[in-house]
Formats: C-alpha cells, sequence, structure tokens
C-alpha cells in the first residue's frame, strides 16, 4: 500500500457497474459512514460506500469541531442521574483520546475557559468540569483548573473584564472536521472499499421482500444503475428516514432535525490558542467562542428544522449569536464582521414525548428492518467509530459474513496520520523556504503528505487561492488528484474550509479553482459554467 494512492472516482464507478455484489453497501459518505466503511474493509469483507453529494456535505462538515465528551451531557447525566448519558460522555472521552492517536494532524488539544461572574458559579464549575477529567481517566488530556480574574483575562483577554470573577480553564479536542471525513474515506479506499461521492442511492432493490441491492445515480452525468449488496447500510444522518421510507413507505420517522447555526469572525474574537465555553446561556444552553483556522467560530443554536441538503441559516439565529457575543465581549461589534455563517442539522433520535430538541437524546440507534435495511443515526462525531464497530459487528452476526478479524479500527492511522510530525511545519517552510503559516497549515491539514502537496505546487500551483489565507493552489489539484474533489465546491468548502470561514475569499478563489479542475479533469466549458453558477448560487444563499 502506497503512501497515498490516487483513488480514481472513474474506475470505483466501472467497479460499480460490473454489479458483483457487496458484503456490504453504507449509504452516505459523513462521520458515520466513512467510519462504516473503514471498519469494515479492514475487517476484510468486500465494502462499497455511496455520497450522494460530498463526504461531509451533510452534517459531518458543519460541526463546532470539537473532539468532546459534553460538558453539557455531563450536567444533565449527573442532574437526572441519566446513566445514558453517562456513559455517551465517558465513550465521547476515550473516543477523544484515540482520534488524537490516529488522526494528529487533523485533530489537537485545545484548552478552553469558562468565564464566571458569580462568585457561586465557581464551585460548581469547578466540580463539573474536574468530574469531566475524572470521567477521562487514563484518556485525559489535561487538568480542569480555576484561573484568577487577572489570569482569565491574560488567555481570553476580549472578554468582558467588569464583573468578572474568576474563569475555570478546561481541556478538549479540536478537529478537522471536514478532513477528518475525507481522510476516513481514503483509508477505507485503501482498505479495499469502493468509494464514489456524487453517487447517490434513489431505491432499493428487493428479492422476496429482502434487500438485495440499490439503484443509483450518478449527481454528475445522470446516470443511473444498480449495485448489489448482501447487506445495505442507511448512514444517511438527518437523511435517514428518507433512505426508510423507500424502504418501507409507512414507516414512522425516527428522527428529528435541529438545526445548529454557526458564525465566523475574524480573529481579533479569539486569541489563537484558547477557546471560551459559556457555560448557560438564557435558554439554557452552552455556546463555543473558538479560534479555528486564524478566525473565531461561534456557536451553536438549537432550534427545530425542516431537513434540506443546505440548510440555511436563520436571522434569528445569528442575532441570538451576536447577543452573545455583546454579552459577553469587550469589543465593538458590527454585522460586517460576519465573514461567513452555516447552518448544520443535527439528526437526533426523536421521541413524540419532548419537543424541545435540545432534550433529546445524542445517543445513536441501530435499527434493522424486515427487509434487512440496517439504519445508524444520531450520536455524535467523536463517537463514530465506536458507532461503526457497534454497526459492523450487528451486520456481521445477523447476516453470517465472513471477517477475517473484528474491530480493528483503533490502531489504524488515518491517511496523513502515520508519520505526522508536530513540527514538520517548520521543516517544511525551511526546506521549502515557504511561508511559515502556510507550511503549519500544509503540515496539519496533510501530515504525512505535506511535502508531496508542495510537490505538485512545483508544478506551477504555488500560488494562494485568496489574499490573507494559507490555501494553496496546489490544493486544488491534489484535491482533484488524489481526493475525489469533482467539484468547485468541494475543494472550497472541504478540502479546505475557505466558504465556510470567509464568503468573500471563496467567491475570489473561484474562477482560479474552476480553471485548475477544467484542466485537471477535462472540463468543457459548459461545465466550468455549471460549476461556477454552483458556487455562487452556494455562496449566495446557503452553503
Ligand atoms: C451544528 C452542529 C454541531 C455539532 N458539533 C459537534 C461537535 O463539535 N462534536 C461532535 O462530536 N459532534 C458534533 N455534532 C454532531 C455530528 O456532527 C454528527 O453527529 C455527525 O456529523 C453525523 O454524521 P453522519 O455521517 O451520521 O451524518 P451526515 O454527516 O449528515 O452524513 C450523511 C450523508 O448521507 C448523504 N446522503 C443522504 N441521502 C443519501 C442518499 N440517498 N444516497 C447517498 N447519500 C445520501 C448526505 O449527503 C450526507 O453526506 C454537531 C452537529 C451539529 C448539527
Amino acid at each position: 500500500m502506497g503512501k497515498h494512492m490516487d483513488i480514481a472516482r472513474r474506475d470505483n464507478l466501472e467497479k460499480f457497474k460490473r454489479n458483483e455484489p457487496f458484503d456490504i453497501l453504507v449509504i452516505g459518505g459523513g462521520a458515520t459512514g466513512c467510519g462504516v466503511a473503514l471498519d469494515a474493509a479492514s475487517r476484510g469483507l468486500s465494502v462499497a460506500l455511496v455520497e450522494k453529494n460530498d463526504f461531509a456535505e451533510g452534517t459531518s462538515g458543519r460541526s463546532t469541531k470539537l473532539l468532546h465528551g459534553g460538558v453539557r451531557y455531563l450536567e444533565m447525566a449527573v442532574k437526572h442521574l441519566d446513566r445514558g448519558q453517562y456513559h455517551l460522555v465517558r465513550d465521547a472521552l476515550k473516543e477523544r483520546g484515540v482520534l488524537l492517536r490516529l488522526a494528529p494532524h487533523l485533530c489537537h488539544c485545545l484548552p478552553l475557559i469558562t468565564p464566571l461572574y458569580k462568585w457561586m458559579e465557581v464551585p460548581y464549575i469547578l466540580a463539573g468540569l474536574k468530574l469531566y477529567d475524572l470521567l477521562a481517566g487514563s484518556a485525559g488530556i489535561g487538568n480542569s483548573r480555576l484561573l484568577g480574574r487577572s489570569r482569565a483575562l491574560e488567555r481570553f483577554p476580549m472578554l468582558h473584564a467588569k464583573g468578572l470573577k474568576a474563569g475555570v480553564l478546561y481541556y478538549d479536542g479540536q478537529f478537522n472536521d471536514a478532513r477528518m471525513s475525507v481522510s476516513i474515506a481514503l483509508t477505507a479506499s485503501q482498505h479495499g472499499a469502493t468509494i464514489a461521492n456524487h453517487l447517490g442511492v434513489e431505491g432499493l432493490n428487493k428479492e422476496n421482500g429482502k434487500i438485495t441491492g440499490v439503484l443509483v445515480r450518478n449527481g454528475i452525468s445522470g446516470e443511473s444503475w444498480d449495485i448489489g449488496a448482501r447487506v445495505v447500510i442507511n448512514a444517511t444522518g438527518p437523511f435517514a428516514d428518507s433512505v426508510r421510507r423507500m424502504d418501507d413507505p409507512g414507516s414512522h420517522p425516527m428522527l428529528k432535525a435541529s438545526s445548529g447555526t454557526h458564525i465566523v469572525l475574524d480573529k481579533r474574537f479569539a486569541p489563537p490558542d484558547t477557546g471560551l465555553l459559556i457555560p448557560k446561556t438564557e435558554d439554557g444552553r452552552v455556546l463555543f467562542v473558538l479560534p479555528w483556522e486564524g478566525h473565531a467560530l461561534v456557536g451553536t443554536t438549537d432550534e427545530p428544522a425542516e431537513v434540506s441538503e443546505h440548510p440555511r441559516p436563520m436571522e434569528e439565529e445569528i442575532d441570538y449569536l451576536i447577543h452573545y457575543i455583546c454579552k459577553y465581549f469587550d469589543l465593538q461589534f458590527s454585522r460586517s464582521d460576519i465573514k461567513s455563517a452555516w447552518s448544520g442539522l443535527r439528526p437526533l433520535v426523536s421521541d413524540p414525548g419532548k419537543s424541545d430538541t435540545a432534550k433529546l437524546s445524542r445517543d445513536h440507534v441501530l435499527e434493522e428492518s424486515p427487509s434487512g435495511l440496517l439504519t445508524i443515526a444520531g450520536g455524535k462525531w467523536t463517537t463514530y467509530r465506536k458507532m461503526a464497530c457497534d454497526t459492523v459487528d450487528h451486520a456481521v452476526k445477523k447476516f453470517n459474513l465472513a471477517q477475517e478479524n473484528s474491530c480493528r479500527t483503533d490502531s489504524i492511522p488515518l491517511t496523513g496520520g502515520a508519520d505526522f510530525h508536530a513540527d514538520g511545519g517548520v521543516q517544511l517552510a525551511e526546506a521549502y523556504e515557504m511561508d511559515p503559516t502556510i507550511a503549519e497549515h500544509l503540515n496539519r491539514a496533510y501530515g504525512d503528505q505535506a511535502r508531496s502537496v508542495v510537490e505538485v505546487g512545483e508544478e506551477g500551483f504555488g500560488g494562494t487561492l485568496a489574499e490573507g489565507h494559507p490555501y494553496l493552489e496546489a490544493e486544488v489539484l491534489w484535491a482533484a488528484r488524489h481526493e475525489m474533489a469533482c467539484r468547485a465546491m468541494d475543494v472550497l468548502a472541504r478540502r479546505t474550509p475557505l466558504a465556510l470561514l470567509d464568503k468573500a475569499a471563496a467567491a475570489s478563489a473561484a474562477d482560479r479553482t474552476i480553471d485548475i479542475m477544467a484542466k485537471e479533469l477535462n472540463w468543457d466549458s459548459d461545465r466550468c459554467r455549471e460549476e461556477k453558477q454552483l458556487v455562487q448560487e452556494r455562496l449566495t444563499s446557503a452553503i
């Protein structure tokens, strides 16, 4: 197996068209689907994964990007003596440690500070975060501690100083969610899975009432055909009910969607190395302000929502986030400070008895329908590996699949992670006389493949895509060649996070991105026009 390998989508489509049945076909290329594909392929099973849009174009590319147990879920576990929530937090904290190890380029440890404006809050929050540390056990990544007022302001100088009593510092993980999905998909492919994005499932094929495969449609060419599989796994996140309805039009919905909007501000709203947790908003939620790719990420909301592919952030959600920025920060704020805003849908396991989506369980559910459709939904990004393991265990047992080994994904580094060095950015900057910020970005985004990306740049693609951002033209070429980027937005919103960070910068990078992809992928002028329109549509309506 090479250090990196060409993943030719075209070859994979041909392989799908041969219609030789796979052991497992996974629908959905988010965290859950990619995780299932890697888990199953690394057990020696034959695996297909099809994603209607792009990897991580759903919820998995729109998260808060924290590898965490969830401080709020711990509070709920303690307050309501809820063992389920308690286990969820404990499992997620363990997984946080595993992912920091398997994808050290894409994940890192982030100190966060909780500002306290009332003395009576201090023991409560400190005890809660100490319990959080305790639950992490040997997977802990740092000890929570109390900071005096001036130390708290040193760490997070933009905090509202008046009335601040103290802060509690604690640690969680932060990660690059979109690249992590792609990295899991590529790793699955290296283990033999056949994967394709922009290939959606439009129907389920059955014989004698049992599912035997799916009908797919190529979202780019419009072509349709069948793919056979012994087991079909529905890992479509918020869209799970739509696939369940393909199986049984009368099935009762199992999910409720809740929208979570984030806004991105420039770096003056967050220090480069510390996040902020607002432990309780007026409606009892938590809110984060995090350093992210040289900017400040603020989120999130939690509102019941309709399921749609590109949910649009609502004005009220943006106002809600601004309200807390103004309340907690000693900084002048105007709406023009918002560089981008986007929304993701939480696939929450629904309980018809509860109307407030903030109280629904974040745990996952695994359902098997009478025709054999396995649906895995809910959970968190942080726990995708565990969800994948549960799902494949179930499939192997119930469908008698001949696996070579049991789950071993806790020892499979993700693409780019095996030979990553934290100081690789410094070495890269020296070796290629590069801007240190760009070198650091490449080391973090590509890990042990960063040098290969730089070398691609030597073909005349060494420039940056947008002023003030470290993303290189070389990355467009790399993404089209090695990471299955098929549309300009795949590069602008997921292989790089440009559109999520700064819409104006993404708009300015669109033409160059399309030019590079057109040459690499042989696009004609009609296709280039279509791509331009799509980019414009996404950047002006919803990413
Ligand atoms: C605002 C927000 C913030 C969050 N923050 C965090 C966080 O900080 N940390 C954390 O651990 N978790 C977080 N989560 C939860 C986490 O993001 C989700 O649990 C996770 O991404 C769900 O992944 P998934 O693969 O199940 O769904 P998705 O990522 O939505 O993937 C489903 C995929 O299925 C595809 N699909 C749909 N229909 C079809 C079809 N017919 N054929 C083929 N493909 C299809 C979709 O295009 C989509 O790509 C957050 C969630 C939200 C909404």
